[in-house]
């Protein structure tokens, strides 16, 4: 009988499986319906040694010094930072917009209070702000918003912004001064043997037995377990009974080419042409020295692995439905991008695993000092205290 039955290999199940063998000593089967672990932050060598991930460009950044801290357990890193060009007018420019994307793209020279004054000289006056188009209009006006922002949305969620909510742009970064970097985070870095290394030493434990190419379906009556950790679509576990939660998916076209160097940057992004909405050279992400490199191109589609959660009201409502569901279901927790139908970064979804498993820690220590407290009949003070534990390690797990 495993203690746990954690159903996807990605941060979320892996996570939490290092931590449930490791610091609770409980018996945990990991399985995955892919034939790999590391989820869609996977990456492998491919045929021609270049190191590629395999779904995407996978970056990492954060803030939280809990989660860098706690990766560092299973990874060096190589310090990286993440910079991006957009083709805009047959020029590549700086994204997110700057000082130098301006200047660039309009033959100026103006100083960072200058483009300040531009900025606030194109900005349209938008209210209530209530789609994706309002949040970049009322920032950067309209033309900029043609040429950078509209139809890459309509590329990539297949609407026009102005279908859709404001939060899929809740913030448009635009900057004053020439910082070029795609993300500010404080820590940002790459793993430095890849990804799948990393996710090999989180699942090193011998308390943890790792399954793949397998379905939970196919084992769900044969492997007894007491409790599942569940980090697929919500809506499959529980049969689509309130209809499918639409996603947004992504084709990857994988390319090696014969020449040491073919970006300019490790991602150019094509807001204008082309079906793809961005190249990504593997080699900048990586560091990896090689005669030859790897490209990989995004092609975005309705159908397919479900990549991106459609963030309209209508999804949401039915998402509602499905974590009522999964908040009455005992015995299941429903973590991870998919079983909560949001978009995460990775370092989200590690804080979302760890502050799980406190949750699950506390209640473990929790109750046995409560019963204790109880057992020895030792007056109130006693079990007043072990009441107080018990609120103070749930308090601390608030899913955020
Ligand atoms: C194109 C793309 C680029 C991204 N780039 C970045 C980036 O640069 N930086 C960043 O921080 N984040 C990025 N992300 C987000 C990142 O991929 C996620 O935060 C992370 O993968 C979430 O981990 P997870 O464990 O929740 O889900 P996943 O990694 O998807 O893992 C879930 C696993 O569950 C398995 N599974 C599902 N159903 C079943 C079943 N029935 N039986 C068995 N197994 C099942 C799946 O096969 C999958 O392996 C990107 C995402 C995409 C799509």
């Amino acid at each position: 009988m495993f203690d746990y039955l954690i159903v996807g290999a990605g941060f979320a199940g892996s996570v939490l499986a290092e931590r449930l063998a490791s610091q609770l000593h409980k018996s945990v089967l990991i399985i995955d319906k892919r034939p790999h672990i590391a989820g869609n932050a996977f990456d492998h060598y491919n045929e021609d040694g270049i190191l590629v991930h395999r779904y995407g460009p996978h970056i990492f950044h954060t803030n939280s010094k809990e989660v860098f801290d706690y990766l560092s357990q299973f990874t060096a890193w190589r310090p990286y930072e993440h910079r991006v060009l957009a083709s805009v007018d047959g020029q590549l420019v700086p994204m997110p917009i700057n000082l130098d994307t301006i200047n660039k793209l309009y033959g100026l020279s103006l100083t960072s209070f200058e483009v300040e004054d531009f900025f606030k000289s194109v900005a349209e006056d938008v209210s209530p702000v209530r789609t994706s188009e309002d949040v970049v209009v009322s920032k950067v006006g309209r033309e900029l918003y043609e040429k950078f922002f509209r139809n890459y949305t309509r590329k990539h969620w297949g609407m026009d912004p102005s279908e859709l909510d404001k939060s899929v742009t809740s913030r448009v970064p635009v900057r004053s001064n020439r910082d070029d970097r795609y993300f500010t985070d404080t820590f940002q870095a790459m793993p430095l043997h890849g990804y799948t290394s990393m996710f090999e030493k989180l699942l090193a434990h011998p308390n943890i037995k790792i399954m793949l190419n397998t379905d939970y379906h196919e084992i769900l009556d044969l492997i007894p377990f007491r409790e599942m950790i569940y980090t697929g679509p919500v809506d499959e576990y529980f049969g689509f009974c309130f209809g499918k939660l639409p996603y947004r998916s992504l084709e990857f076209k994988h390319e090696t080419l014969d020449a040491p160097v073919h970006l300019p940057a490790a991602v150019v992004n094509y807001p204008n042409e082309h079906a793809y909405t961005r190249i990504t050279e593997f080699k900048y992400l990586t560091g990896q020295q090689h005669p030859k490199t790897s490209v990989v191109y995004e092609y975005p589609k309705a159908e397919g692995d479900p990549y991106y959660p459609v963030p309209r009201p209508e999804n949401a409502a039915i998402y509602n439905q499905y974590k009522k569901l999964a908040d009455a279901t005992p015995g299941v927790h429903f973590v991870g991008r998919l079983a909560t139908y949001k978009y995460y970064n990775m370092d989200q979804v590690v804080a979302q695993a760890l502050t799980l498993f406190k949750k699950l820690a506390g209640q473990e220590q929790a109750l046995p000092v409560l019963d204790g407290a109880l057992a020895e009949h030792n007056g109130h003070r006693l079990k007043a205290e072990a009441v107080e534990l018990r609120v103070s390690l749930n308090g601390d797990s608030k899913i955020t």
